[in-house]
């Protein structure tokens, strides 16, 4: 398994986590077998959305004997009202539901508390107030029973603003290969680096709709994070199927992301997420489907590598994954920011790798973009019309030469 940090909070996450809100629905042998072959196979990161209390019970006595090995998550202002989800702004019957949560999970603190599902300026607004849900966590954090707090949401605008604030460690947020286009996205992506928040990404599979066999497939607004939340569903037109792999695939190449959490409710899509971690590289290939989904994406390198082989060995996609994250960290107003505090910019670090790691890992790649000797090859099998050669010399310039 591969593990990543969660933004400023440190912890190493498996790059592959555990969606659960669907497996709580299932019978309790199902569960247990769910969650234990999980942690076997190397996954540590659980997402644990639900409020029903005897769900609850029985996913604590999945984890009981193990908490030490996992981080888990929970959902402040995700309550039950009448046998029914419901979400709630008010800090009691919150605080009355997370305090239930540990008490069925038999811990005494959880390792993310996120503000549940945040859609709206004026929901931000509402959470943020004094005496509000944020203060709730932080009270929760200084007590010992939350280790950081994050936000879960649906809408990047929204999200975007949370990231900007400061107040939160970690972001949930849809990720998929149905939202690549959706505005906003990359721009929220590049704030989580900037700020060094942890980015979960959520509905890798656009709920579900990724994997079905149709070609023609619809995803709601809610499952890609669109700005607008209510809405007609988009519609795609894809020429393959695609595997969960693929989709795995494409979340994990995108910037930015620590873990993404497929839900898997039986053991056999928990097999088919953990497939992706000895998957050869032509069964993560989601470039045949990536057509349906790339509208205004020409020209953007997704690091699929698909362009490769290249004579000189160069490997393509993480030399241009490297340009972007350095380019993205040095803009002139994150540049300035640091310099006027270099040493702890503020309470938080500059980004989620200093420029120096960047470097590094640039230094160490068996062949640099100095060595292209700009034959063309992968720009003629790039599907994405990358520029790759323009692109090597931005990379010279930026690893190489320097600023002017
Ligand atoms: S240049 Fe094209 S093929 Fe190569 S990694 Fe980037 S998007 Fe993929
Ligand atoms: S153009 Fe450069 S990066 Fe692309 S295949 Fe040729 S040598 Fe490699």
């Amino acid at each position: 398994m591969e593990y990543r940090k969660l933004g400023r909070t440190g912890l190493d996450v498996s790059a592959i986590g555990l969606g659960t809100e669907y497996l709580m629905e299932q019978p309790q042998d199902t569960v247990l077998a769910v969650v234990h072959k999980a942690i076997a196979q190397g996954i540590n990161y659980f997402d644990l959305v639900g409020p029903d209390p005897a769900s609850r019970d029985t996913m604590g006595a999945a984890f009981a004997g193990r908490r030490e090995q996992v981080l888990l998550t929970a959902h402040l202002g995700c309550i039950e009202r009448g046998g029914q989800y419901a979400v709630t702004r008010d800090p009691q019957v919150s605080e009355d539901f997370f305090l239930d949560y540990l008490r069925r999970y038999s811990t005494d603190y959880v390792d993310v508390l996120f503000l549940h599902n945040n859609n709206s300026r004026e929901d931000w607004e509402r959470l943020t107030e004094p005496r509000g849900l944020l203060d709730l966590a932080r009270r929760l954090q200084q007590e010992g029973k939350a280790h950081f707090i994050g936000l879960s949401g649906h809408n990047a605008a929204v999200a975007l603003q949370a990231v900007e604030s400061g107040y939160i460690d970690v972001l949930m947020f849809p990720v998929s290969l149905a939202s690549h286009a959706v505005p906003g996205r990359g721009g929220l992506q590049d704030a989580c680096v900037a700020h060094n928040v942890g980015l979960v990404a959520m509905k890798p599979y656009a709920g579900g709709n990724l994997l079905r066999k149709e070609h023609i497939i619809y995803a709601e607004p809610y499952q890609m994070g669109r700005t607008q939340m209510r809405g007609a569903p988009t519609r795609f037109e894809k020429a393959v199927t695609l595997t969960p792999v693929q989709c795995l695939s494409y979340v994990l190449s995108q910037v930015g992301i620590s873990t993404t959490v497929p839900g898997c409710k039986n053991l056999n899509e928990l097999a088919e997420a953990l497939a992706y971690r000895h998957a050869s590289e032509e069964e993560k290939d989601f470039s045949a489907a990536f057509p349906a989904f790339k509208d205004s994406t020409s020209g953007q390198c997704v690091y699929c590598n698909h362009c490769l082989p290249c004579p000189l060995e160069i490997d393509i996609g993480k030399t241009l994954s490297l340009l972007d994250e350095a380019q993205r960290q040095s803009t002139n107003a994150l540049r300035a920011d640091y310099e006027a505090d270099p040493v702890g910019h503020g309470a938080r670090p500059l980004s989620r790798r200093s420029l120096t790691e960047l470097w590094a890992d640039y230094d160490g790649l068996p062949a640099n973009a100095a060595d292209c000797v700009e034959c063309g090859d992968c720009v003629e099998r790039c599907p994405f019309e990358v520029d790759v050669i323009a692109m090597m010399r931005e990379a010279v310039q930026v690893f190489e030469v320097g600023p002017a």
